[in-house]
């Protein structure tokens, strides 16, 4: 069996081979778009068609259709972007958050996700405007005219539970559902560390300054394209100052309480995300060692 140690984490546990030695043979591509048994999936923005509980793929393979990978049957998968709203559509979320798919499943939905977004966006070059190639199955675009290639984005996000004693750190933003906590996370920054980023968002959020870190876990987060690092930190002061513009409300909980927010149980119906986000498992370490 292969090892996915983080196969709980939605969109974690991809089984496509990606095929990254042949992709960028253009004809090896096409062969491969044309085989009998190569299949399609359709995308609209974050939606998936569903057909009695499993993927719906299409057959015919058009020519704009990315090459996500090749299948532990050996069926080519490729995606792309519907052009209309599709019967019986399933947002991505919805599908990890009740783990309605197994977890290969979801790992390809957020690999397609991810890269048809950039697609979308990324049609004409940012150096002279021209407009682009795809290359290497939808791996890279090429500008004929100033010769610039483009690789799709993976942009990193710290997400960090900070520890102080018997008490964990969490936060929550005006825009979440009323009562929700969570890790408190941000983007990373050009020229920075994962220590450093995490530090200093936790520091721009909550005036706490942190000390040790040590890393957990990371998950792809397809919206679009984030990379979640999750990490564990402990703390070196207890007063909080909350920036009100990044978050709304920011408190140390006990581990006790902790525990009852994790197992659905807590007395005010206070909440952290659901098992398959990387902020529930990060919680969970950081109660237990
Ligand atoms: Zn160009």
């Amino acid at each position: 069996m292969p090892f996915f140690p983080d196969h709980a984490l939605g969109f974690c546990g991809g089984s496509l081979d990606r095929a990254a030695v042949f992709r960028g043979d253009a004809d090896w591509v096409a062969k491969k778009r044309a085989e009998p048994t190569a299949k399609l999936l359709r995308l609209n923005g974050d939606k998936v068609r569903i057909e009695a509980g499993a993927l719906h793929y299409e057959t015919t393979i058009d020519a704009e259709a990315i090459f996500l990978g090749i299948d532990p049957d050996g069926h080519a998968v490729f995606a792309g972007e519907a052009v209309e709203p599709l019967d019986n559509a399933q947002d991505l979320r919805s599908l990890a958050t009740e783990a309605k798919l197994p977890a290969s499943d979801l790992a390809m939905l957020a690999q397609a996700r991810s890269l048809l977004h950039w697609h979308q966006r990324r049609r004409y070059c940012s150096h002279c405007a021209h407009e682009l190639q795809v290359k290497d199955g939808g791996y890279r675009r090429h500008c004929p005219n100033c010769t610039s290639d483009h690789f799709p984005r993976t942009d990193p996000v710290v997400i960090i539970v900070v520890r102080s004693g018997d008490d964990v750190l969490l936060g929550r933003q005006s825009s979440w559902p009323e009562g929700r906590y969570s890790a408190l996370a941000g983007f990373m920054e050009p020229g920075e560390t994962i220590e450093e980023a995490a530090r200093r968002e936790v520091f721009e959020e909550t005036g706490i300054r942190v000390d040790a870190i040590r890393y957990v876990a990371s998950q792809p987060w397809p919206y679009p394209s984030s990379l979640m690092i999750g990490l564990i930190g402990e703390a070196l002061n207890r007063d909080i100052v909350i920036d009100e513009k990044e978050i709304e409300q920011a408190r140390w909980f006990s581990k006790v309480e902790a525990q009852t927010m994790l197992n659905g149980r807590h007395p005010d119906a206070l909440s952290v995300p659901p098992p398959m986000a990387i902020a529930h498992k990060i919680l969970m370490d950081a109660l237990l060692k």
